[in-house]
């Protein structure tokens, strides 16, 4: 058995307690062996974590790893209106070498920054699929489908697409990609397409993954034309059960919470591109009073405008507390709960937590720092105080992806370099 330590650090547990313990892998299968204190000095390979908090792999349940090529390159405008004027123009003219680009400068940021698995909504999905084999990382990956403004035939096209990729790359990287079908949103699918999309990826065992409830320019007209609301229509659609799952859910009232709650969908939290995009304040401490499966995402690098992870459990903390007008909502174990286990279980992915028998994803958090002195509480630290470049160390399947602020598995200069020159061409395109 080949195995890897990670040795003389503290460890955070599921009931989000902090022990000195090591950790042992096994990388062939990719699992903790143990925790514990003093495990065997013998392992083939150790990683240092002295000073260091052991923490599950962060997981980013709702990402357009992609756009970390339009970072910056809109900023400051109501969603319909970046989306129109900017976002989908630029993504109209995106080859599939800039998508690779953008993905592996995408994974690259997050490696860095403690994740270990993501789920995405994109396009040229192959060339994300090679990236996140090649980097390492976990992904529920898929191809996002838009009907508005296409005639019947470009529509079903891009149906067929979603569903091709979904029936690809489902168990690729060695098992570590799985797949949905992915309509955009409930506004930006059509009715008569939506029905039979949903309805074909289930009797196929494909979950679905969309956006809903963004914002109330996306909810009122629903609301208007159906005379119910927006998850009421999805209930309807057949999209929302235990296999599905959602991104932002932000305007949900009462009745809507109780049927995520009643299905089993999970609903992603994606608070700062909630903020930048003036969506409004999800009412996550009701969702979980509820019993709603909630993760947590940074959704694409332009409405965020980066992917650490770190940074969007303080927003979620934040603006839970001020959605609430509660202090004491989404407290820290919350959104640290929230980043982990509660999005692996959104996306339905392996890790989220720290168990022997368990997926060895983890990061190892660097506690040697100003911002982090002294060690009142670690897990507070994890939520308020902890940033992405605090990561030490990275591991995901048995595999260590970062050593020493390292990145293996990707060549951080030439990714730059590429998304660098991507950018520059697309500027002069579009
Ligand atoms: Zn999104």
């Amino acid at each position: 058995m080949n195995t890897l330590r990670i040795a003389g650090g503290q460890v955070l547990r599921p009931d989000a307690t902090v022990e000195d313990a090591d950790v042992l892998v096994d990388r062939d299968e990719g699992t903790i062996l143990d925790i514990g204190a003093d495990l065997d000095a013998d392992a083939d390979e150790t990683l240092d974590a002295e000073g260091c908090l052991v923490t599950p792999g962060l997981v980013n349940a709702h990402c357009h790893v992609a756009m970390t090529l339009l970072r910056g390159y809109a900023d400051d405008k109501p969603l319909d209106a970046w989306l129109r004027e900017d976002i989908w123009p630029a993504e109209a003219a995106l080859t599939p070498e800039d998508v690779r680009a953008g993905a592996e400068l995408g994974l690259v940021e997050m490696i860095k920054s403690g994740t270990t698995a993501f789920a995405d909504m994109y396009f040229h999905v192959p060339e994300i699929a090679a990236a996140v084999d090649e980097a390492g990382l976990r992904a529920r990956l898929g191809h996002g489908v838009v009907t508005l403004g296409k005639d019947d035939a470009d529509a079903r096209a891009d149906i067929d697409e979603s569903l091709d990729v979904a029936r690809e790359f489902d168990g690729a990287a060695d098992g570590r990609i799985r797949t949905a079908a992915m309509p955009h949103s409930l506004t930006t699918v059509a009715e008569e397409y939506l029905r039979e999309f949903v309805a074909d990826a289930h009797d196929e065992g494909i979950p679905v993954h969309y956006h809903a409830n963004e914002t109330t320019d996306e909810v009122d007209p629903i609301v208007d034309e159906r005379g119910e609301r927006p998850l009421s229509y999805a209930k309807d659609l057949g999209m929302l059960t235990a296999d599905d799952f959602l991104a932002h859910g932000v305007h949900v009232d009462d009745a809507e919470i109780d049927l995520l709650a009643e299905a089993g969908t999970g609903v992603v939290h994606c608070p700062a591109s909630n903020m930048k995009l003036a969506s409004g304040m999800a009412p996550v401490q009701k969702l979980l009073d509820s019993g709603v499966t909630v993760g947590l995402g940074t959704d694409g690098a332009a409405s965020n405008n980066d992917l650490d992870m770190f940074d969007e459990m303080r927003d979620a903390a934040m603006l839970g507390k001020l959605a609430a007008d509660d202090a004491s909502a989404v407290a820290a174990p919350d959104v640290v709960r929230m980043a982990t286990a509660g999005s692996a279980a959104a996306v339905d992915l392996p890790g989220g937590a720290l168990e022997v028998g368990g997926a060895a994803d983890l990061a190892v958090v660097d506690l040697d720092a100003p911002h982090l002195a002294p060690a009142n509480d670690l897990v507070s630290h994890l939520a308020y105080a902890a940033r992405g470049s605090d990561v030490r160390h990275t591991v995901c399947d048995g595999r260590v992806l970062m050593r020493d602020r390292e990145v293996l598995t990707l060549d951080e200069d030439a990714a730059m370099a590429r998304a660098r020159e991507a950018i520059a061409s697309l500027r002069e395109r579009v």
